[in-house]
């Protein structure tokens, strides 16, 4: 590299590094009113049951649809919403959402519905966490049954004796409970002991790597089996290509969830394939770009 070069790569760097200073400043200070502005959007992506491609539910992810700068990723709104407290107000908003589109596809006839709600930390540690959640279901007269909130690992340590806790009134609510990013934080195996878990899901670093490299594909194997001993249903998140899902199929994983399936999709997408009932795997997977 000759020194003009690295001199014009610094400042490259380093005005790129102003934008997104510049952005996230500007996303801190816009979140506070963007759930007025109604700018926030729930797109919706199908996990599969990966033996016959049936539908098991649709999780929904938030996007901000922002003036400025588009649609903006939770990656990077969601750490800010919680820095500021907002994500207990677009937590909410999120779930007001779904519990809508619920009652929208019940109404189209399209019969049972699972679906999976995000849940960070500092909205789990909320003081009435699980009565917010029943009383949104009652408001939008959703079955109980036909929600699975998403938890991850790292907030179960925080506080065991309370997550145990709401877990358990999760349950006795009739709602499910699922462990998100499985794998990711450590000692994840005594959570299943501590924690009675409906449903995990694998993070999506063991697909990625499971092609590549042979300790991931034996945890993830075991992790496929353990999970099959203790009746916890397993989904495989961050499913793209035909190589994984071979792998998924050859060792009887329960269902996956990626791109190979669909992206996530605004709700008029996933419309169409919450009426089909199956959602098969498409070697294009830009289809629901
Ligand atoms: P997550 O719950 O683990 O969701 C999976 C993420 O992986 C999503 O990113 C999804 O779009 C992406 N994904 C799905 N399939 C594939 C694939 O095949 N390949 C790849 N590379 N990625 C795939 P997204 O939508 O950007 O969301 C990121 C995270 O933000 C979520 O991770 C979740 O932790 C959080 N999040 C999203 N919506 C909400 C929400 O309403 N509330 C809260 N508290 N957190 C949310
Ligand atoms: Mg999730
Ligand atoms: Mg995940
Ligand atoms: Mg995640």
């Amino acid at each position: 590299w000759s020194k003009k070069e690295g001199k014009n790569r610094y400042k490259f760097y380093s005005s790129e590094l102003n934008i997104q200073n510049y952005k996230q400043f500007q996303l801190r200070h816009d979140l506070r009113m963007a759930i007025k502005k109604e700018q926030f959007l729930v797109y919706y992506q199908p996990m599969i049951r990966i033996k016959n491609n049936n539908i098991l539910a649709v999780e929904a992810l938030i996007r901000w649809n922002h003036p400025d700068w588009g649609i903006v990723s939770p990656e990077e709104f969601i750490f800010l919403a919680e820095e500021t407290g907002a994500i207990v107000e677009m937590g909410k908003w999120v779930l007001r959402k779904v519990c809508s589109d619920h009652r929208y596809w019940i109404q189209k006839g399209f019969g049972p519905v699972y679906i999976s709600v995000n849940f960070s930390g500092i909205q789990f540690y909320e003081r009435d966490f699980v009565e917010n959640i029943k009383e949104i279901l009652a408001e939008y007269e959703v079955d109980p049954q036909y929600l699975i909130v998403e938890l991850t690992e790292s907030l179960l340590i925080e506080n065991a004796y309370k997550a145990v806790e709401d877990i358990q009134k999760l349950q006795a609510a009739g709602i499910k409970v699922a462990l998100d990013d499985f794998g990711t934080g450590y000692s994840s195996l005594s959570y299943l002991k501590n924690f009675n878990i409906d449903i995990i899901k694998m993070d999506a670093s063991f697909l990625k790597n499971i092609l590549t490299d042979k300790t991931t594909t034996i945890i993830a194997k075991a992790i496929i089996n353990l999970t099959k001993e203790l009746h916890i249903k397993l989904v495989s998140e961050g499913l793209e290509n035909w190589e994984q899902l071979s792998f998924l199929r050859e060792n009887n994983c329960f269902s996956g969830q990626g791109y190979l399936y669909s992206r996530p999709v605004p709700l008029e997408k996933i419309d169409s394939i919450l009426e089909k009932g199956k959602c098969r795997p498409v070697l294009n997977n830009t289809t629901f770009k």
